[in-house]
């Protein structure tokens, strides 16, 4: 054989060997164009926005916890029920810790223009169902809000919110009885996301207690109310953390990120309802006799 035949012949080999039809990734930002669009065909148009913040937690765990925590869960979710997820997002609900040093508290306004452009966008490009899973406290009220505005203007999409999960019962027995920031439980998941960035050493060199200096009834709600509690940013005891509650944590989360992937994949009633209602919208004298 000529050897520039034979030359030929190894170069379609190794770039056989070399480039493999690889798998699509989950990764919004690692697709090629021609690939999202398979993507999005092999989601049924089901994209997740993973939804993190940037906030002091306190003195052993990095700014990032609630980005860093939601987006593992999330990857591996969409491992296991295949979505696409869009790239790093943390532009949400943070006011209450300004007070710290590394908070990045976008304004009211700019935190919904920001997300319905987001959405707007994801939509355009073919994700017609969009589930935001939430990975911060401080967005709890913030997402529902947002999902409630989509029925402002007709959309040809729908936004499905999953909020945060609570502990699964079972597991190692909890520790502590206050809980609600960087303490036993959000310290646990992060010995499994990122355990090289938790610094047991400090857990407990800033009080996590709660100061309970308003004196209200629980129907009042006031904005300063989690400052009044926690102002050091830290809820609960974080040394308490085992990398085994986390485990059984994660995995539970994993589970529920899954089981609404599938429920969304399955959904034809909403965005119909939605198209109804919007359609009604337009001339309500006339929607009934
Ligand atoms: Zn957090």
């Amino acid at each position: 054989m000529r050897r520039d035949v034979v030359g030929f012949m190894m170069l379609i080999f190794c770039t056989t060997l070399a480039w493999p039809q690889a798998k699509l990734s989950v990764h919004w930002e690692e697709l090629t164009a021609a690939d999202f669009r398979s993507a999005i065909e092999k989601s049924k148009g089901t994209c997740l926005l993973p939804f993190g913040i940037l906030e002091k937690h306190g003195a052993h765990l990095p700014l990032g916890t609630d980005l860093l925590k939601v987006r593992y869960v999330v990857l591996r979710a969409a491992e296991q029920e295949y979505a696409i997820v869009f790239p790093e997002y943390y532009f949400g609900q943070i006011f209450e810790a300004r007070h710290e040093p590394g908070t990045v508290a976008y304004s009211t306004h700019l935190q919904l223009e920001l997300l319905q452009e987001t959405t707007d966008e994801m939509a355009r490009n073919g994700c017609k169902k969009v589930i935001i899973v939430n990975g911060h406290g401080g967005n709890e009220l913030l997402l529902p809000f947002f999902a409630q505005t989509q029925l402002e203007k007709p959309h040809d999409y729908v936004v499905y919110i999953l909020g945060l999960v609570a502990p699964p019962p079972g597991g190692p027995p909890k520790k502590t009885a206050i809980d609600m920031h960087a303490g036993e439980s959000e310290t646990s998941k992060m010995l499994v996301a990122r355990p090289d960035l938790v610094h047991m050493d400090r857990a407990a060199s800033e009080s996590g207690a709660d100061q309970a200096r308003l004196k209200l009834p629980d129907t009042l709600y006031t904005g300063i109310w989690w400052y009044a509690r926690f102002p050091n940013h830290y809820s609960g005891d974080g040394s308490a953390a085992t990398r085994e509650r986390g485990q059984v944590e994660m995995n539970d989360w994993q589970g529920v990120i899954v089981d609404a992937i599938r429920a969304v994949k399955a959904d034809q009633q909403s965005l119909q309802l939605q198209n109804e209602f919007f359609e009604k919208a337009r001339h309500p004298l006339d929607t009934r006799p």
